[in-house]
């Protein structure tokens, strides 16, 4: 598959009207948000790596991300686009802190 991938038109009713894109067209033609910022009504991001072999801290990996938008029309929810980045995993202990005795004194 080549990326970015679009996707224009909604899947339920064919419409190209999109509730976050149209406003923040809207916003961009008033000159309140410069035209390469990219917003959306949701954002996946999806790291693709092997859980199994991530050592803990901060690492690169190829990952998918997918922006979503409402239909104006019908109010669907759908994917606009897909992208491919790296993306960074930060992998942490599962271990939770371990939390000083509490002892009271009135
Ligand atoms: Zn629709």
């Amino acid at each position: 598959m080549d990326y970015p991938k679009k996707f224009d038109k909604c899947p339920v009713c064919g419409s190209t009207s999109r509730v976050v894109g149209d406003e923040v067209m809207s916003e961009i033609e008033k000159g309140n948000i410069s035209s390469d910022v990219m917003l959306s009504a949701l954002v996946t991001r999806t790291p693709l790596y092997d859980p199994k072999n991530v050592i803990l801290g901060k690492k690169q990996v190829p990952g998918i991300v997918a922006l979503y938008d409402i239909c104006s029309d019908c109010g669907t929810l759908y994917c606009t686009e897909v992208q491919k980045h790296r993306l960074i995993v930060e992998v942490q202990s599962r271990q939770r802190p371990e939390m000083p005795p509490f002892f009271g004194r009135g």
